[in-house]
C-alpha cells in the first residue's frame, strides 16, 4: 500500500521523486550487502489460544546495519522489484525450518506473492521438508489474498501440494485484499489472520467488530481457524474471545523476540 502511494507521489513531484528515489537505492544497497553478508535476523512473535498457551512463532525477518535495524515494510518491496527476493525468501525457510528442528514449536513464515509464483518455490519448500525432517503441522506459509489473486488452477495446484507435504497455508492480513471471497472454497487454507487494522479499531468502532463478527462466522462455516492480529490491549482480547476467535497474536501476548529467550 504505502508502495503504491509513493509511486504516486513520483508521478507528481519531482522532489519527493528524488527523495524517494534515493532512499530506494539506499535500501537496495543495504538489501544486497545484506544477502552477502548473512545480515538478516529472524525474531519470533507467538501466537496463544484463548487460556494465553502459545501454539506457534510467527517469524518476522529484519535486518541489522550498522546496528540500525530495517524493517521488512521498507525492503521487502524493494527485494521483490529487484532479483534478491528468491535469496531473502529462500533464507528465511531455511532458517525457519532449522528453527522448528531444535524447538517444539509450530512456526509460521511470511511468503511473498512474487516468490510464491517464482518457479521451483514449491519444490524448495519440499526439499526444506526432507532436510530438516519436519514434521507435518509444523510449517505454516503466510499468504496475503494477493497471492490468491490469477490463474485459480495454477494456484489451486501449488496449495494441493503445499498441503500434500504436510504446510499449513494462512491468508494473512484478511479482509484488506482486494481479491474475491471466492478463493475461500476452491483452495485448502487452514487459517484466516484478521488484520490488525480492524483489531486495532475494536472498542471505539462499532464497524470493526461487526467486520471481525463476520469473518470469524464465516470462517466457523468454512472450517477455517481465525487468528488475530495486533491484539494490544485486555478489552481487545476479551472481545474477540467472546465473537469466537480461535488463536491471538500481538503485543498483549509477546513482541517479536529472540525465540530461545522465550523457551
Ligand atoms: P505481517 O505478516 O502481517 O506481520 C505482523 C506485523 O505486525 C509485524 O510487523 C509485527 O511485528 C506487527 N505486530 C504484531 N503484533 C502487533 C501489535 O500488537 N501491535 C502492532 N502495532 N504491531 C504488531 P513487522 O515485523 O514489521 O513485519 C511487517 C510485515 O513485513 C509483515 O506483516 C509481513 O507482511 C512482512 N514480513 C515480515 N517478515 C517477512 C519475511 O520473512 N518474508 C516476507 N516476504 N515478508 C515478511
Ligand atoms: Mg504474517
Ligand atoms: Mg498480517
Ligand atoms: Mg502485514
Amino acid at each position: 500500500r504505502s508502495k503504491e502511494q509513493g509511486r504516486n507521489q513520483v508521478t507528481m513531484y519531482h522532489e519527493s521523486m528524488q527523495k524517494d528515489n534515493d532512499k530506494m537505492l539506499f535500501v537496495e544497497q543495504v538489501l544486497r550487502n545484506a544477502v552477502s553478508h548473512d545480515n538478516f535476523i529472524l525474531k519470533y512473535q507467538p501466537i496463544v489460544d484463548s487460556d494465553r498457551n502459545v501454539v506457534c512463532f510467527e517469524s518476522l525477518i529484519r535486518i541489522y546495519n550498522d546496528q540500525q535495524t530495517i524493517y521488512p515494510d521498507d525492503f521487502i518491496p524493494v527485494a521483490e522489484d529487484t532479483d534478491l527476493i528468491q535469496q531473502v525468501g529462500r533464507w528465511v525457510i531455511s532458517h525457519a525450518c532449522l528453527k522448528i528442528m531444535d524447538c517444539e514449536y509450530n512456526i509460521s513464515v511470511n511468503v511473498s506473492s512474487k516468490q510464491f509464483h517464482q518457479q521451483g518455490f514449491i519444490m524448495y519448500i519440499g526439499q526444506m521438508m526432507k532436510r530438516f525432517n519436519i514434521e507435518a503441522g509444523k510449517l505454516v506459509i503466510e499468504l496475503t489474498e494477493g497471492v490468491v489473486v490469477g490463474n485459480i488452477k495454477e494456484i489451486q495446484y501449488k496449495f494441493n501440494r503445499l498441503k500434500d507435504m504436510g504446510v499449513m497455508i494462512a491468508i494473512d492480513d484478511f479482509g484488506t485484499g482486494y481479491s474475491s471471497l471466492e478463493y475461500l472454497r476452491q483452495l485448502p487454507i487452514d487459517y484466516l489472520k484478521i488484520d490488525k487494522s480492524f483489531v486495532f479499531d475494536l472498542g471505539h468502532d462499532e464497524s470493526s467488530r461487526v467486520i471481525i463478527e463476520t469473518i470469524i462466522s464465516m470462517a466457523q462455516h468454512l472450517n477455517l481457524k481465525t487468528v488475530a492480529e495486533g491484539v494490544e490491549t485486555e478489552e481487545q482480547f476479551k472481545v474477540l474471545k467472546a465473537i469466537g476467535c480461535d488463536l491471538y497474536q500481538g503485543y498483549l501476548f509477546g513482541k517479536p523476540g529472540d525465540l530461545m529467550s522465550l523457551q
